[in-house]
């Protein structure tokens, strides 16, 4: 599968309407990918066993979307195959007053990856430059005037590329993914969650109200992603009109990032190993 057409690197310039949101990459339906899937999932996991093993690198995986983009089962999907102990998943939905009384990157860096671990931000630091810009939520914030220019999302933009950056210079790899649906199928998507009592958990008028702002938040979203993606903290636009088909994309991308961090078992040096041997002589003769 050819991923590369969803990568963004910054160096040119895009349009979200050059990315396809029903784009199946020539697949048609989920049956066609489903091997591939199960493969990927067995290779994700050998490679996490490595990442964790090793200790060095943290991966950091963001998920952004409209509603009913997907996001959830698109995280489910990544984390199937992947031992639980090295992968966090965290939320961030609206701010809590202690959060608010912070710099807005305080809530993400404290959830940041540790070496060996991967985190995947369900929402994240990029509503501040989302949310914050559609309604201009910025303008009641507690903040010095001086913070509070015309440009404060411009200056957001700088800072989130420079704060990736520091965490790429200090081995912990940040992956984008904006899950990109149409208006329709948020339509179709919201309807179902209307007429299927399963789904009605998974409804609410806020969703209902923010659709009101699409546009706004289109180009919210293509102004960010131009301003933050590079080359080695990519975004990817993934189609979401077809959910099997954005998981597989997902799957994909996972495994060429950790392919590319190539994480490997430490070596046993001559002692480790001397050592081991020498414990396997006692517990032989312990019995
Ligand atoms: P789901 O609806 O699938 O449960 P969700 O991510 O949409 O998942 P919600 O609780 O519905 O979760 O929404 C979280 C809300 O919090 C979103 O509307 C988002 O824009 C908002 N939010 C997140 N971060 C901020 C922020 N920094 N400032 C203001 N609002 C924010
Ligand atoms: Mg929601």
């Amino acid at each position: 599968m050819n991923v590369k057409k969803y990568k963004v690197t910054g160096e040119n310039k895009i349009s979200l309407d050059d990315f396809d949101t029903e784009d199946t990459g020539g697949f048609s339906s989920s049956d066609d990918v489903k091997g591939m899937m199960k493969d990927n999932i067995v290779e994700i996991a050998k490679l996490q066993d490595r990442l964790y093993a090793e200790g060095k690198t943290g991966l950091l995986i963001i998920f952004q979307a409209m509603d009913a983009a997907g996001k959830d089962s698109a995280i489910k999907h990544a984390m199937s195959g992947i031992n639980p102990q090295g992968v966090e998943v965290v939320s961030f939905k609206q701010p809590s007053t202690e959060e608010l009384s912070h710099d807005y990157l305080w809530r993400a860096s404290k959830v940041l990856p540790a070496r060996g671990k991967i985190a995947i931000f369900n929402r994240s630091y990029y509503e501040d430059v989302l949310v914050v810009k559609v309604h201009k939520l910025y303008e009641n914030m507690n903040l010095p005037s001086r913070c509070k220019g015309k440009n404060i999302i411009e200056k957001r933009y700088d800072q989130i590329r420079h704060f990736e950056d520091y965490l790429w210079e200090n081995g912990i790899v940040t992956v984008k993914f904006f899950l990109h649906l149409s208006k329709e199928t948020q339509l179709k998507r919201f309807l179902e969650r209307i007429e299927n009592k399963d789904k009605h958990w998974k409804f609410s008028d806020a969703d209902v109200r923010e659709r009101k702002y699409w546009d706004d938040y289109q180009e919210a979203y293509l102004s960010a992603i131009e301003a933050t993606a590079t080359k080695n903290c990519p975004w990817y636009i993934v189609p979401a009109d077809k959910k099997w088909y954005t998981r597989a994309v997902i799957s994909n991308v996972l495994l060429s990032v950790m392919k590319k961090i190539d994480p490997q078992y430490p070596v046993v040096t001559k002692e480790q190993e001397e050592a081991l041997l020498e414990s396997k002589k006692t517990l032989e003769e312990l019995g």
